[in-house]
């Protein structure tokens, strides 16, 4: 894009004395990000309703969770603006780095919502007509804080900084019914800019209203006389985001969530299709649809019901969705599965539902028995209703598609073994690499150029390389974990050294991500050094990131565990020599790109068959890090890419998982292992402080419980123990580094590129 600078800032300026009376030199810092963004969507707009008039056939990626992070650097980025917008801004004597205060879109819980994300700017990258529908929470997910090293939440205001790249259009909104309740629906527009190649494609999230004064009538004779409860009922549906991660909320209020926005998305296209004209019964002509895992499965039968409304038969209409609707499958832990009472869904939703009861007649019908069910003993399950209707279903990694192939979704798929295919995750390396590692990036871009930036498998070129840049590599990393340690030091009040190695582990918490298996490790290690069993323990500092579901008692437990370690370890003045741990608030993208390009370890120790995919494991690898991980997810292929030899794997594998658990005894291993059982008694024996019972309880469920240490923590500690002590000896070698940088070279496939050009390519056909 071409650049004037003086342009540029007299419209900032003139946006600034117009909606603030103000100017540039005077501007806050907030007022001068409105402008300034606003300025840049003004040399936007032509591009975006450029591509909006296109007539190209669209996928709408419908997904309940969008974990952008922050825009304004992303997209100057993209559009090729970050340096120039940097220098028109300083020539003013203002910083572009004072946008670092914006709250992050933070519209989504962990992985799923952040590859929502990916996926967007991956596909107007790579010119991919691929438009994101969603909900526009009034609240994201909350901000986390700890007090007395426990989780406090509060609420996440993410507009309070304004929201100037959003677009309000009013001329879209529909309204969405419900048996008890109509509410008006909103479009928020955010532009999706590619990375430097002029495509805009829109991430339309929708927010509800109340209905009264848009269309009266129609209010009025739903519910008598309108009260400000209902107005307050009606905003409330998009009010905030529920906070659960891999796990099935249960609630009503999801469900009409999940409702309100696929039946205004699906609206909204249909009228467009109806006003061009368009034969409905031709829909999957312009339009297809992938369903982000189960949320938006209910888009089905919304569109079996609108298609019927207009005069198809159900049979015609069940033709139009077998084709447009696609299905992604995120996990196989059965507590994330949806399923929904049929009774409270049919009171809220008759209509919807009794497109399901057709469904599942017409499934019984086929005479297959009662293997093939979408409603049984009340329940509707919304993974089987997905599958019965999409055109395809797919895993999120080779390992995760094989289990829902061979176990999760067995007779599915020998039913249709054609419709499930794998499209393994992947990260965007603009936002990964590009935007938190500039100097590493100008690094490589010296040595191969800038063809990677848009086709990651050509970062392999850096093979060749490898020796030349190790010094180079060992500078770049240490000024990030520089950086790290100094916005660590200013927001957690932990002093940390870059000397130190840096081993991180940052994810969602949960207990099949094995965060305690880490924590246990930690102490192990605190006492063979208290003992005087290691006297040369290499430096490392501990790194956690994480929030816990508000109402996930162990995994609240567990943040409380890690940081009573880290008060021990930090306040020892021998043992904090050769370690120190931190668990940094509010995990987030923004600290995210921060953490990746800083850390030497990736921790990815999720029990082997847990894990679909990860993605934070390929930030990791991009930035240069080995994985330390068990063969899960994702951390198989990057094995497979990489070399196993150049990460280090332990623990037991998915084909040993189910054999182990027939006899398994946690018992049975804390008794045959002394030093792991005293780690495990300071989970009740008044090492720490544990007022609200929060460690017993992970005690209790490790031991204890019918079906304890589910996640064979103490089965997999000895060897994750043995293969970590290797890990950190081997640091600070050449070979190490040569480790580091050969995994950055062979993290091609795990661009996000990649897999939306794999999801076109075998699912979409879009520009055909
Ligand atoms: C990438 C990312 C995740 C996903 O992490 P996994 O380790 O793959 O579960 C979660 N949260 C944030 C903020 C992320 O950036």
């Amino acid at each position: 894009m071409q650049f004037d600078r003086e342009a540029f800032l007299r419209e900032t300026d003139r946006i600034l004395h117009a909606e603030y009376e103000t100017d540039l030199r005077s501007a806050t810092n907030k007022e001068l990000y409105n402008a300034l963004s606003r300025a840049v969507m003004g040399l936007c707009w032509e591009d975006w309703s450029k591509e909006r008039r296109t007539q190209k056939k669209r996928c709408g990626y419908f997904s309940a969770e969008f974990l952008m992070g922050r825009a304004i650097f992303s997209n100057l980025l993209n559009l090729g603006l970050l340096e120039d917008a940097r220098e028109a801004l300083s020539s003013v004597q203002r910083d572009l780095n004072d946008f670092e205060e914006v709250e992050d879109a933070a519209l989504g819980n962990g992985g799923l919502g952040r590859l929502a994300a990916c996926y967007l700017e991956s596909a107007a990258s790579m010119n991919i007509p691929l438009d994101g529908y969603g909900i526009r929470y009034r609240y994201g997910l909350f901000r986390q804080t700890f007090v007395d090293g426990y989780q406090h939440e509060e609420g996440d205001d993410w507009t309070k900084w304004g929201d100037p790249w959003s677009v309000r259009v009013e001329r879209d909104a529909v309204i969405v019914s419900f048996a008890d309740q109509k509410v008006r629906a909103v479009p928020y527009d955010m532009p999706i800019f590619g990375y430097r190649n002029g495509v805009v494609n829109t991430l339309r999230l929708w927010a509800s209203e109340p209905v009264q004064e848009f269309d009266f009538a129609a209010f009025n004779e739903m519910h008598g006389e309108h009260t400000a409860q209902e107005n307050f009922a009606a905003t409330k549906i998009t009010d905030v985001l529920y906070p659960n991660d891999n796990t099935m909320v249960g609630k009503i209020l999801r469900l009409r969530q999940q409702y309100f926005m696929v039946s205004a998305s699906l609206q909204d296209i249909m009228r467009k299709q109806k006003e061009k004209g368009a034969d409905l019964r031709e829909l999957d002509r312009a339009y297809c649809f992938q369903l982000n895992d189960t949320h938006p499965v209910i888009a089905i039968p919304e569109l079996l019901r609108l298609l019927q409304a207009e005069g198809l038969t159900f049979e015609e209409a069940f033709g139009v969705c077998s084709r447009c609707f696609n299905f992604t499958n995120h996990t196989i832990l059965a507590e994330a599965l949806e399923k929904w009472d049929a009774l409270a869904l049919s009171d809220i939703l008759p209509n919807v539902f009794r497109e399901i009861e057709k469904c599942q007649q017409r499934l019984q019908a086929e005479g297959q028995g009662d293997k093939f069910y979408i409603i049984r003993d009340n329940v509707v399950h919304m993974a089987n209703l997905a599958i019965y209707v999409s055109a395809r279903v797919n895993g999120v990694a080779e390992i995760h598609t094989n289990i829902l192939k061979r176990e999760t979704f067995r007779d599915w798929y020998e039913r249709t073994p054609e419709k499930f295919v794998n499209i393994t995750n992947g990260i965007t390396p603009r936002r990964w690499m590009l935007l938190n590692n500039p100097k590493m990036v100008a690094q490589i871009d010296s040595r191969i150029g800038t063809a990677w930036h848009t086709d990651l498998k050509r970062l392999q070129e850096m093979k060749g390389h490898i020796e030349d840049m190790l010094p180079v590599f060992g500078a770049i990393k240490r000024e990030n974990k520089q950086k790290l340690a100094d916005y660590i030091r200013v927001h957690e009040g932990v002093e940390l050294s870059p000397d130190f190695i840096f081993d991180v582990q940052v994810k969602r918490l949960h207990e099949y991500k094995r965060q305690l298996l880490n924590a246990f490790s930690i102490l192990y290690f605190y006492y063979a050094i208290k003992d005087g069993e290691i006297t040369d323990f290499p430096p490392t500092a501990f790194i956690f990131g994480a929030k816990a579901a508000p109402g996930y008692y162990n995994a609240k437990g567990i943040i409380k565990y890690i940081n009573e370690i880290a008060k021990l370890v930090n306040a020892d003045e021998q043992v904090s020599k050769f370690m120190k741990v931190v668990f940094v608030q509010n995990y987030n993208v923004s600290y995210a790109e921060k953490i990746v390009c800083a850390a030497d370890v990736s921790e990815q120790i999720s029990l082997a068959g847990m894990e679909a995919s990860g993605t934070s494991n390929m930030k990791f690898m991009l930035n240069g890090t080995v994985t330390l991980g068990t063969l899960d997810g994702a951390n198989v292929e990057i094995c497979e890419e990489a070399g196993r030899e150049n990460n280090y794997i332990f623990g037991a594998t998915v084909e040993e998982v189910a054999a182990i658990k027939q006899f398994y005894c946690p018992r049975e291993i804390a008794e045959g292992n002394h030093k792991l059982k005293r780690v495990l008694e300071t989970l009740v024996n008044g090492t720490f402080s544990d007022d609200k019972g929060m460690l017993r309880h992970i005690y209790d469920s490790l031991l204890n419980d019918y079906n304890p240490d589910r996640f064979l923590v103490l089965y997999d500690f000895a060897d994750y123990v043995r293969v970590k002590e290797q890990l950190l000896r081997d640091y600070g070698t050449q070979d190490f580094d040569r480790k580091c940088l050969v995994n950055m070279a062979s993290v091609g496939k795990f661009s996000a590129d990649r897999s939306v050009t794999d999801y076109n390519e075998l699912i979409w056909k879009l520009n055909g």
